[in-house]
């Protein structure tokens, strides 16, 4: 076990800079993912992470030691990829075993550790078939055993479960995260998934065209986005944004949408005239009498909960509720929101007020 450093990483190909300063802090023992959208450089950080991407620039040790240039093999680290990476035509056994098999290590060790990993993994009746008479499931637990029997200081994962149907990504994201409760070993995992990212780490880092957006607890990047673009990402279904202003008049102040609509905001330092986006979640919106006059336009039930699109001028707000309601297309209802779950962003700069 150890814990990892990343200071001030740079990475250029060629004269492309793709990766601009990025610097994280992971504790022994941590469950960081890294998340972010397609290309905002989180690959190419595990990558680097495992030796198998020069880093241009800054630093990466693991347990105290600068590895910028320690060879992959020689970093105590075992990567598990997407495409699981097995040998069709060897077994479960054999698979699981080929790093030892590699290192030269005695066969009964590799035996013991085999049939140790296949037990934590759940493979044992396994262990002789070969990788085209497992699901897929299965087969990625596979390659979950091939890095656990390297005992190594930190597990690496590059999108595990992107292969794998949704149902069977619910339950090996469990395993996962059991395995890590079980190993305690560092793991630095990379998704797109926010779900993913939410539901398994310790610590999230958000990145977006390589650089780091927010670092922080799940619900702490949840509850405390820095920028629209973690609240935007964060959270399922996404914020609402509304672009408009802060206004005072009549005594009290409130949010004036660029459209016209007046939302209640939060105790807040803007300004009155300020021009700010205002963030609202739907689970934080409620649904009754008085309110927010909003319009109807879509009613989605999925049995345990309904999402409601409603409109007010040309402002669309998202709402999801356990109710169900039976409001009709161009129906009026009303929206309640309590200024608490109200998120304010400065519009120029994007930042949290
Ligand atoms: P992610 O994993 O978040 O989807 P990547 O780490 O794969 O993103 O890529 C980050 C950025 O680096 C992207 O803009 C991508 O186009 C660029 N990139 C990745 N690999 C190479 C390469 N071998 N040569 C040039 N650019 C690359």
């Amino acid at each position: 076990m150890a814990d990892v450093k990343i200071e001030n990483a740079i990475k250029r190909y060629g004269n492309v800079q793709v990766m601009h300063g990025v610097s994280v802090d992971i504790e022994d023992g941590e469950f960081v993912v890294l998340v972010g959208p397609s290309g905002c450089g989180k690959s190419t950080l595990l990558r680097m992470l495992a030796g198998l991407e020069e880093i241009s620039d800054g630093s990466i040790s693991i347990g105290g030691r600068v590895v910028n240039d320690v060879l992959p093999k020689e970093r105590d680290i075992a990567m598990v990829f997407q495409s699981y990476a097995l040998y069709p035509h060897k077994t479960v056994f054999d698979n699981i075993g080929f790093p030892l098999k590699m290192a030269k290590r005695p066969q009964s060790e590799i035996k013991e550790k085999v049939e140790h990993a296949a037990g934590i993994l759940d493979l044992t009746k396994y262990l002789k078939r070969y990788p085209k008479e497992l699901s897929g499931g299965q087969r990625q637990r596979v390659a979950m055993g091939r890095a656990i029997v390297r005992d190594p200081q930190v597990f690496l994962f590059d999108e595990p479960l992107s292969n794998l149907d949704a149902k069977l990504r619910v339950t090996m994201r469990v395993e996962i995260k059991e395995l890590h409760q079980r190993l305690k070993t560092t793991i630095v995992y990379v998704t797109h998934d926010q779900i993913e990212a939410m539901t398994m780490a310790d610590k999230i880092v958000v990145m977006r065209d390589g650089r780091v957006e927010q670092i922080g607890a799940p619900l702490d990047l949840y509850d405390n986005p820095a920028n629209t673009f973690v609240a935007g990402f964060i959270g399922s279904p996404s914020m609402n944004f509304v672009q408009g202003r802060i206004s005072g008049q009549n005594g009290t102040r409130q949010f004036v949408s660029d459209g016209g609509l007046s939302l209640p905001v939060p105790e807040t330092s803007a300004a009155d005239g300020q021009p700010v986006t205002y963030g609202i979640r739907p689970e934080h919106i409620a649904i009754g009498p008085g309110g927010v006059p909003m319009n109807v336009v879509v009613v989605e039930p999925t049995g345990s909960e309904t999402q409601v699109f409603a409109r007010s001028g040309k402002d669309l707000l998202d709402a999801v509720v356990k109710d169900r309601i039976s409001a009709r297309p161009g129906e009026q209802i009303g929206f309640h929101i309590d200024p608490a779950n109200v998120h304010l962003f400065d519009r120029e700069s994007e930042q949290a007020l």
